[in-house]
């Protein structure tokens, strides 16, 4: 093991990925909570853990505000230890199902502004451009720029979108005490599902029912960009119909559906503008899909933002 590992006092497993425990540590020359993923790499070939590395590389510069910060990795004899920041309020899965535990609608307000922070996050990955701060983004999202390296995501789903308070995280602050309406999302999980395996064999192996895989992933296709905001599109649904857009009791159902993209409207409660974005996301033909930079320009964001402030 590297000398690094000696830096850190292991604390209590908060959580069990698909490919091993999840932990908070204290990194102690600093006094911080982070939280350490450990991935289990024993059964790999050396290509593979090749990637890996490559991907830990990637990551370690992606820098957002709304991206879950990569700290550093290390590594043991079988044992790949990704630490990174440690998000304390729980996650979007977790709103949702308080949400619905209540019989409440997650306001609209709110389902913009986690879309939005979701978006600006998406848009640094998908373009390797320079991020676009929250508060601009309406008046100026600069246009992509040709050649940089796309970094997708490919497992966006309510479970990987965490919200945080603006200030340093405080491991004793509860779930429940966070004001949602002042919660910072912050994206995990970026990129790994590529080194992981991305396959549909990845999906229905590790991560369970694939509710938010895009049709051409289904379909063995390569991921692309689009393949997000396929996903996203079904995050956003669910936050306003509090279950996802395509379910079915079993996989071949589910694919079936998905194939066929249609589902049912959001709640009248919401506006058109919304149920529109989400259409625009949730469009089997990969052509006619907006994309991060088509959906942030998108007037309807304009629009939204009145009723943000
Ligand atoms: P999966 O995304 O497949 O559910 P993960 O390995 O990503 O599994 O996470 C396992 C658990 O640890 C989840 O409950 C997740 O919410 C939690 N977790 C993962 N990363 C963080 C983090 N940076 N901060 C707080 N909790 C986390
Ligand atoms: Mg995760």
């Amino acid at each position: 093991s590297g000398p690094r590992i000696n830096d850190y006092q292991v604390l209590e497993e908060i959580g069990r990925g698909s490919f091993g425990s999840v932990r908070k540590v204290v990194h102690l020359p600093s006094n911080k909570v982070l939280v350490r993923k450990e991935i289990q790499y024993g059964h790999m070939n050396s290509k593979e853990r090749q990637q890996l590395i490559t991907e830990c590389a990637i990551l370690s510069q992606l820098k957002h505000e709304n991206i879950v910060e990569f700290y550093e990795w290390d590594s043991d004899k079988n044992v790949l230890y990704f630490y990174m920041e440690y998000c304390s309020n729980g996650d979007l899965s977790q709103m949702i199902s308080n949400f619905k535990k209540e019989r409440k609608y997650i306001p609209e307000k709110l389902v913009w502004r986690i879309m939005v922070q979701i978006l600006t996050a998406l848009y640094r990955c998908h373009y390797g451009t320079d991020l676009v701060p929250l508060e601009s983004i309406y008046d100026k999202v600069r246009p992509p720029v040709k050649g940089s390296n796309a970094v997708i995501h490919r497992d966006l789903k309510p479970g990987n979108i965490f919200l945080s308070t603006e200030k340093v995280p405080d491991p004793s602050t509860a779930s429940q005490t966070l004001d949602y309406n002042k919660a910072f999302v912050k994206l995990g999980d970026f990129g790994l599902a590529k080194s992981l395996g991305s396959s549909v064999e990845f999906a229905t192996t590790y991560v369970g029912t694939p509710y938010y895989m895009s049709p051409e992933v289904l379909m063995d296709q390569p991921y692309s960009p689009l393949s997000d905001i396929w996903s996203l599109g079904c995050v956003v649904y669910e936050m306003c119909t509090l279950r996802p857009p395509f379910q079915a009791k079993t996989y071949s159902d589910l694919q079936r559906r998905i194939r066929a993209g249609s589902f049912e409207r959001i709640p009248e409660y919401y506006s058109k503008e919304l149920q529109q974005v989400i259409d625009s996301c949730i469009n089997p033909d990969l052509q006619s899909r907006a994309s991060s930079y088509s959906l942030l320009q998108n007037i309807q964001l304009r629009i939204a933002r009145k009723s943000l402030q």
